[in-house]
């Protein structure tokens, strides 16, 4: 497995969490990586926690990786990416310490694609 930098999906990052409002979201300390020669038929992205244990052994502040699968990601529309990353950003829970939100509950398509309509809404400035 390779890891490459992903400026294009950090900088689409950094525009939803602004757009939709995600204040709780310390965007400085979410990274974005690509990665290459996953065997993964089914994952696209994901998104990697820095745990309280790390951050206190370490003692480094909390943050986050989202990760994409280049193989999967790249092919995608750019709706459907823009649709990925508003996916992981929501496993980022408010207190933004590290830890998780799951999906039951908190993830949906269907939020994701209103927070999605919210987002082209005022990237569209109307
Ligand atoms: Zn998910």
């Amino acid at each position: 497995m390779q890891y490459h930098e992903a400026p294009d999906v950090k900088s689409l990052a950094n525009e939803i969490i602004e757009s939709l409002d995600l204040f709780y979201i310390v965007a400085e300390s979410v990274y974005c990586y690509r990665s290459i020669g996953s065997k993964s038929k089914r994952i696209i992205a994901r998104i990697h926690g820095f745990g309280k244990i790390w951050q206190r052994a370490l003692g480094l502040p909390p943050s986050y990786v989202i990760e994409v699968l280049s193989e999967r990601y790249d092919k995608l529309s750019q709706e459907d990416k823009e649709k990925t990353v508003i996916h992981e950003l929501l496993h980022i829970p408010r207190g933004f310490r590290g830890g998780f939100r799951p999906h039951k509950g908190y993830i949906s398509k269907k939020k994701v694609d209103k927070l999605h309509k919210d987002y082209t809404t005022k990237k569209s400035g109307v």
